[in-house]
C-alpha cells in the first residue's frame, strides 16, 4: 500500500533522511524504532504530504505522490489517519464534536451520520460515556484514545502513530497500546513510531530500525531483538535490553 524508494529529505545542510527504502503491505503493522532524532517524524510527514521529499519517490496504492493532482493528494490525506504524541484535540469542542468535525467538513456527512460514526468509534475505544466531556477533563490516556477514535472516524486505509504513548504517565500507556493492539488484530495497516519495545515485539510484523538517516535493518521483531545483524542495530539492542 506504501512504497518508499530512496526517499531523501534535507533541511538546508541537515541531511535527515539519506535514502529510505521500504514497503508497507495491506494489513501489516510496522514499528519504527531508533536511538533518537533519526528523522522518524520527518519520514511519516513525507508520506502523508506534510513535507515534500528532497529526492526519491513515495508511492501510495501504486501511485507516485509527486504525480498526483491536488484532488488525489487531498484524498490521500483522508486515507491516512494520524495520531500524534500530543493528542491535538480541539480544546473548545466536546469529544463527540472533535470526532464529527472532519467527517462533516471533509466528507460532507450530515450531523446525524457524523454522530453515529463518532459514537461507533468512541464505543470502540471504550469512551462512549465521555462523548459530551471536554478534552481538558480527560486523562492523557483517554485523550489519546479519543484521538485514535477521531482518526478512525474518517475510515482511513492506514494509521500512522508518532510516539503515541511518549507523553503519557506510565499507568496510562497500557490502555492506549491495547486499543492499538485491537486495531492491529482487526488487520488495520499501521506504521507506528514507538519506544515501546514490548509492543513492537508482540504486535509488529516488521520492525524498522532507523539511525543516521537510513533504515539500518528491517526484519521480524524476533530477528531484530534476538538476532540483529547490523553493528548499529546490535549496539542499540544491546543498550535497551
Ligand atoms: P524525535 O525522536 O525527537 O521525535 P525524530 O526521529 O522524529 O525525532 P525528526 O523530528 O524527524 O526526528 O527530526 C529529524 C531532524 O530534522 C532533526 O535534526 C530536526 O532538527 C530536523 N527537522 C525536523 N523538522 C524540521 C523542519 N521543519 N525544519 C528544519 N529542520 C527540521
Ligand atoms: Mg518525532
Amino acid at each position: 500500500i506504501i512504497e518508499l524508494n530512496n526517499v531523501k529529505k534535507s533541511y538546508a545542510e541537515n541531511h535527515v533522511l539519506k535514502g529510505i527504502n521500504g514497503e508497507v503491505h495491506e494489513g501489516e503493522v510496522i514499528c519504527i524504532i531508533d536511538p533518537s532524532g533519526s528523522g522518524k517524524s520527518t519520514l511519516l510527514r513525507c508520506i502523508n504530504q506534510l513535507e515534500k521529499p528532497t529526492d526519491g519517490e513515495v508511492f501510495f496504492n501504486d501511485e507516485d505522490l509527486a504525480k498526483m493532482s491536488e484532488k488525489e493528494l487531498s484524498k490521500l490525506g483522508e486515507e491516512i489517519g494520524m495520531v500524534f504524541q500530543s493528542f491535538n484535540l480541539f480544546p473548545n469542542m466536546t469529544v463527540i464534536e472533535n470526532l464529527k468535525l472532519a467527517p462533516m467538513r471533509v466528507k460532507h456527512l450530515d450531523d446525524a451520520e457524523a454522530e453515529k460514526i463518532g459514537m461507533k468509534y468512541l464505543k470502540r475505544v471504550g469512551l462512549a460515556d465521555k462523548a459530551n466531556a471536554y478534552p481538558a477533563s480527560l486523562s492523557g490516556g483517554q485523550k489519546q484514545r479519543v484521538a485514535i477514535a477521531r482518526a478512525l472516524a474518517m475510515n482511513p486505509k492506514v494509521m500512522f502513530f508518532d510516539e503515541p504513548t511518549s507523553a503519557l504517565d506510565p499507568e496510562m500507556v497500557g490502555e492506549v497500546l491495547s486499543v492499538m493492539k485491537e486495531l492491529a488484530d482487526e488487520n488495520m495497516t499501521m506504521l507506528v513510531v514507538t519506544h515501546e519495545m514490548g509492543f513492537a515485539k508482540k504486535v509488529a510484523d516488521q520492525v524498522w530500525f532507523m539511525a543516521d538517516g537510513y533504515i539500518q535493518e528491517k526484519n521480524t521483531p524476533q530477528a531484530i531483538f534476538d538476532n540483529p545483524q547490523e553493528d548499529r542495530t546490535k549496539e542499540f539492542i544491546g543498550k535497551i535490553i
